[in-house]
C-alpha cells in the first residue's frame, strides 16, 4: 500500500506537535489513515516529543528517521496498489451523487448526521466540514469527465484525494495522495472520462478563477469559500 504524494516533514512535525488548527489537521490525519509511512513517522515524532517533555530536552527529530527520511525518494517510488483504509468501520461512508464512498474516520468525525451538499455546478459539488478563522474545510466531489477552471489560491490549499483520481499540469493524484499548494500556484484539475473524484480540501483564502468565462464565477467562489 503506497501513496505517491505525502505531506512535508515540517508539516508532519507541526501536526505531531499539535501546532495546527483542526482545518489544517484533518487532511493530514486522513492521509495517515491511508499511508503507513507517514503514520509511523507521526508516531515516532509524538514519542520523541513525549520523551523530550519528560526529560525537559529541546524537541528534535529522532535521528533514526529525521534526516534519513528522504521524501524525494519516497515520491519517486513507482505507484503500487491502491491504498486502502485498513480495519475501517463500515459506517465511515460519504454519500454523494448516488455513490457510497468509504472515507477515513477523521472525515466522518467532522460532521454529525448528514452532509449538506451544494447542487452540482459544472459537475462540482461542495459540502462544508467546518471553518476556523480564515480556514475553510470542504469535501469536494468532481464528477467524471470534468475540468475545474484554472484558478489560483491567494493562500494555502491542502488537498487529500479520498477516492478516485485527478490530474493537473503538475501531476497525477490518486486515492490517499496529499497535495499542498501555496499562493503562487495555479492549476486546473481534471478527472478521467469514466471516474469521478472525492477530495477533502482546506483553503485559507477564496479561490480566484483566472481564465475565460469562469472569471465570472469569482463572486460565487467568495460565497463558497468565505
Ligand atoms: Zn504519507
Amino acid at each position: 500500500m503506497s501513496c505517491a504524494h505525502h505531506p512535508s516533514i515540517s508539516l508532519l512535525e507541526a501536526f505531531a506537535k499539535g501546532e495546527l488548527s483542526a482545518c489544517w489537521s484533518v487532511p493530514i490525519a486522513a492521509h495517515t489513515e491511508f499511508c503507513s509511512k507517514c503514520r509511523n513517522l507521526v508516531h515516532s515524532l509524538e514519542s520523541a516529543l513525549a520523551l523530550s517533555e519528560l526529560g525537559g530536552d529541546e524537541f528534535s527529530l529522532p535521528e533514526e528517521i529525521g534526516f534519513d527520511f528522504d521524501l524525494d525518494s519516497i515520491m519517486s517510488l513507482p505507484q503500487q496498489e491502491k491504498p486502502t483504509l485498513e480495519g475501517q468501520a463500515s459506517d465511515s461512508v460519504v454519500e454523494v451523487n448516488g455513490q457510497r464512498i468509504l472515507v477515513p474516520r477523521v472525515i466522518r468525525h467532522c460532521y454529525k448526521d448528514s452532509l449538506n451538499w451544494s447542487p452540482a455546478l459544472n459537475k462540482l459539488s461542495f459540502a462544508s466540514l467546518g471553518a476556523e478563522s480564515e480556514s475553510r474545510l470542504y469535501l469536494i466531489h468532481i464528477g467524471a469527465g470534468a475540468t475545474v477552471p484554472q484558478h489560483s489560491h491567494r493562500g494555502n490549499e491542502l488537498t487529500l484525494v479520498l477516492d478516485g483520481q485527478y490530474t493537473d499540469a503538475m501531476g497525477e493524484y490518486n486515492t490517499g495522495d496529499f497535495v499542498q499548494l501555496g499562493a503562487n500556484h495555479s492549476h486546473s484539475p481534471q478527472t478521467a472520462a469514466n471516474e469521478g473524484c472525492l477530495v477533502v480540501s482546506m483553503v485559507d483564502a477564496p479561490l480566484h478563477f483566472t481564465e475565460g468565462w469562469s472569471r465570472l464565477i469569482n463572486p460565487l467562489s467568495q460565497l463558497f469559500f468565505r
